[in-house]
């Protein structure tokens, strides 16, 4: 049934401009006869026309990534290294099509061969090697930077299983591995060439020398070997392919002769068994630290193959590392951003390579790490900072430690001392050491001493950054805590996502808003024309349509597309608070159960969300919200007007689902515990409305689309932070606000889980004996309120569909773009290239 690929096929020449739907098809059959070796059984037949589709493409985007780097190698502009543990990159195929501007030609190729291309996009494995909007940030992040033609570098770890895969076993949720690259992986190309080996645990032996100086020895232990992966990054309407490049540990030999040749068959792949779980698996916890040795090796690992890669790109072009010669260099030609503490050891790294390697002075090694490194923090959270032990550090790393106290003494004997001359309170303070039963290392101390820069992701967590975690070091260096607020790119997150409010836009703006996202702020003259209302409101309808589909397929639940789409999807975690949103549809559910006949339009709470799988109280909140729902959408007597549906095994091609469909988006973070958000500005930018606290990037979305057009509830920063000096008592809230307590009641009775009384009563006692750390009480009532009047607005259909419409002619500031053009400007200094 296959017809015969067309033997004639240039691989090396043709541009993605030059490529007709004629050629894509003969490139398409050539990889399914050749590199597929045709396909044994027709079952397969979508998986391998992905997997042809993906290969036809990535030839021709690894023709552009060759011409970007030789464009790169002989302009030699400054390069920015983005160093990020997490990269939560989705599918690639749609995204990179849109982003070459293929995606036509490619679609008709396939109609000619019995395919539909969005049906083949549907094919690939998520790339989930990323908890959260940290990882998402570091994806969009590559994708502005290839679009703006920046010379950029991501840096991350080629984790064998990325994110587990979530599913409900009786409401409960269960983890499986997941194989993203089972059977291998189209975007990918490994560069042996490029590998590097790295040293851990031994001993340091100080000598000393002629001149009366004393050199440290590193007398290593284990090696490893790091093998990159490298992954294309295309730019959208761009010149340029970047790189994303991944480690891969191994070991440095691979087999024991010796243990072998002895008939000991299972030690002598012992090495190889300890150097593969290095990059084994992602750690899936999202804003806590668990402090596990492995993982301090993989931070180590990747940020030692990293370091020494770009000292090797860098001499590739200007020769060796000399002090002398082009030492000075450097920190013209490369920025290393630390996405987060968790690549903090690379500072470290460099001091080592550039002091016992290159044999520079303390000064000049000291001095270079300053001006090329910087640092982005993303969390106020104290279990979220990271604190590595000093008994570790000196097992693992033995030297890197006698680096790092030298540093620490410097600061504390120079800076601290000049600015606050004896005071030993100080010193303790802001020492890179915290003394106590563990002496523990301050990982974001180390990034903020040697940074030249310090960036918060949104206004109120930056200024949180200076005033309340590092007042003192503001105090120091008063112009090196800064901003930069975080952005998605409008290319994922609108135009291949949600095809039809594209062509709706494109139609309506005479610039490509993908490129400039303040272009749409022209939709605001047609927020009230009728016609246009009609034609916004109508793709939400077709979307919502689509989600009811998925719904069903995923849950069996049957959803109206009339009712009101609630979406609240993120990290589950009690700072963010789905427990607030599962409360309030407790008080629902009895305000219809009192009052069937509620003057209330239907709604769908619509939750995705995976749990740590060690945190136990965010696995009771989605088991309460699982037996719940499953009461709520069972029970004939409310009319179908309250349903509440969670969608498994949350990702980003998920969200790429949900987001398009959502009326509401739930962002209601206690305030001050969001540092940004991200997933608030894919929802608005999709033309849901906001239901939020006054916190992260909530309040620059408020500001951008005006309060009229957004519904803004609860406790600011300052209130919370009175309430906790007065002291919060949640069991004042019990006791006065008799729905709170008629809801909170209702979960130690079997209600919601037949026969097993008081499972949910853990979720009662978080609130009560627990001290509802994040203030869920306090904010009920304000909620409450918040979502009634919600509810009213969204009867008026023409006030609607002015505010959805004003929320996606908003969001011009949330382009990533816009957030990379503020690194350049302020923080790496990059000219394009
Ligand atoms: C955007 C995104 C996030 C971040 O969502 P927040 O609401 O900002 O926490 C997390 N996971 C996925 C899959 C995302 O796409």
């Amino acid at each position: 049934m296959f017809t015969k690929a067309k033997t004639t096929v240039n691989k090396t020449t043709a541009s993605s401009s030059t490529i007709d739907a004629a050629e894509l098809t003969s490139r398409i059959e050539y990889h399914l006869q050749f590199t597929l070796g045709d396909i044994a059984d027709e079952k397969e037949t979508k998986s391998a026309y992905w997997q042809a589709t993906s290969l036809a493409l990535q030839d021709i985007i690894v023709n552009k990534l060759k011409a970007t780097k030789a464009r790169q190698f002989s302009s030699d502009a400054k390069s920015v290294n983005y160093l990020s543990l997490e990269y939560l990159m989705g599918r690639l195929l749609s995204n990179n099509l849109h982003n070459i501007n293929l995606y036509e030609i490619t679609d008709k190729a396939l109609k000619g061969l019995g395919f539909e291309l969005a049906d083949l996009c549907e094919q690939g494995p998520d790339l989930a090697l990323g908890n959260g909007g940290l990882g998402r940030l570091a994806a969009c992040f590559l994708d502005s930077l290839a679009t703006l033609d920046y010379n950029a570098m991501g840096y991350g770890i080629h984790y064998q299983h990325g994110l587990f895969k979530q599913a409900f076993a009786d409401g409960h949720q269960i983890e499986t591995p997941d194989m993203w690259r089972e059977f291998g992986n189209p975007w990918e190309v490994c560069r042996p060439e490029s590998a590097q080996a790295i040293k851990l645990y031994g001993e340091v032996e100080q000598v000393v020398q002629a001149n009366g100086s004393v050199k440290s020895i590193w007398h290593a232990g284990n090696a490893f070997r790091g093998v990159p992966w490298d992954i294309p990054i295309v730019g959208y309407q761009s010149d340029t392919v970047n790189t994303l490049r991944l480690w891969e540990c191994r070991a440095d030999n691979a087999f024991d002769w010796d243990k072998f040749n002895d008939g000991d068959y299972l030690h002598a792949l012992e090495d190889q068994v300890q150097a593969e779980s290095v990059s084994k698996v992602l750690y899936p916890n999202d804003e806590h630290d668990a402090g596990k040795e492995l993982r301090f090796i993989q931070q180590y690992f990747f940020c030692a193959c990293s370091v020494k890669d770009i000292i090797a790109r860098f001499e590739a072009k200007h020769g060796k590392l000399n002090l002398a010669k082009n030492i000075v260099l450097l920190a013209d030609k490369v920025a290393i951003q630390l996405n987060d503490t968790h690549p903090t050891l690379a500072i470290l790294e460099f001091m080592r390579v550039l002091l016992d390697e290159y044999e520079m002075t303390w000064n000049e090694a000291w001095n270079l790490a300053g001006k090329v490194f910087a640092y982005t923090n993303h969390t106020l959270l104290p279990e979220a900072l990271e604190k590595w032990s000093v008994a570790l550090f000196d097992k693992v790393l033995p030297r890197h430690l006698t680096i790092l106290y030298a540093i620490n003494e410097a600061f504390l004997n120079n800076d601290v001392a000049a600015k606050w001359p004896n005071d030993e309170a100080m010193r303790a303070r802001l020492s890179l050491i915290e003394e106590g039963e563990q002496r523990t290392v301050r990982m974001a101390h180390l990034c903020v001493v040697t940074a030249h820069k310090v960036n918060g992701v949104a206004q109120v967590h930056s200024d949180l950054v200076k005033s309340d975690l590092f007042p003192e070091f503001n105090a120091l260096w008063p112009n090196k805590l800064t901003n930069v607020t975080n952005g998605i790119t409008p290319r994922r997150w609108l135009k291949a996502c949600n095809p039809l409010l594209s062509k709706l836009l494109s139609k309506t703006i005479k610039e490509d808003w993908a490129k400039d996202l303040n272009s749409l702020k022209q939709l605001s003259a047609l927020a009230d024309d009728n016609n246009f209302q009609q034609q916004f409101m109508d793709i939400k309808l077709q979307n919502k349509i689509l989600l009811t589909k998925e719904i069903k397929a995923l849950t069996g639940i049957t959803v109206s597309p009339e009712a009101i789409f609630d979406v609240q999807i993120k990290r589950l975690h009690e700072y963010k608070r789905q427990h607030l949103n599962l409360l309030h549809i407790l008080a629902l559910y009895r305000r219809l159960l009192e009052n069937p006949e509620l003057d209330m339009h239907p709604r769908v709470f619509i939750f995705g969300a995976k749990a740590a799988p060690g945190y136990k109280l965010a696995k009771a909140i989605i088991y309460a919200t699982n037996k719940i729902a499953e009461k709520i959408n069972n029970d004939p007597r409310i009319n179908d007007k309250l349903k509440v549906v969670f969608l498994p095994n949350y990702r980003v091609s998920l969200a790429e689902k949900i987001i398009p469909a959502a009326d509401v988006s739930e962002q209601i973070s206690t305030a001050g515990k969001e540092a940004s958000g991200t997933g608030n500005m894919k929802l608005a930018l999709n033309g849901a409305v906001t239901i939020g606290t006054l916190d992260g990037a909530n309040i620059e979305i408020a500001e951008e689309v005006g309060s009229d057009n957004i519904f803004i509830f609860g406790l600011t920063v300052d209130e919370v932070k009175a309430l906790d000096n007065k002291g919060y008592n949640s069991q004042h809230y019990y006791e006065t606000n008799s729905e709170i307590k008629a809801c909170l009641d209702w979960l130690d009775t079997d209600y919601f889980t037949p026969g097993h009384e008081g499972e949910l009563s853990t979720l009662k006692h978080s609130f009560l004996d627990g001290g509802d750390p994040y203030k869920v009480l306090a904010d009920f009532q304000s909620y409450s309120d918040a979502h009634f009047a919600l509810g009213k607005a969204y009867q008026n259909k023409a006030q609607w569909a002015r505010m959805a419409i004003l929320n996606t002619a908003m969001m011009g500031k949330f382009n990533s773009d816009r957030s990379i053009e503020d690194y350049v400007d302020n923080i790496w200094h990059l000219t394009k290239s």
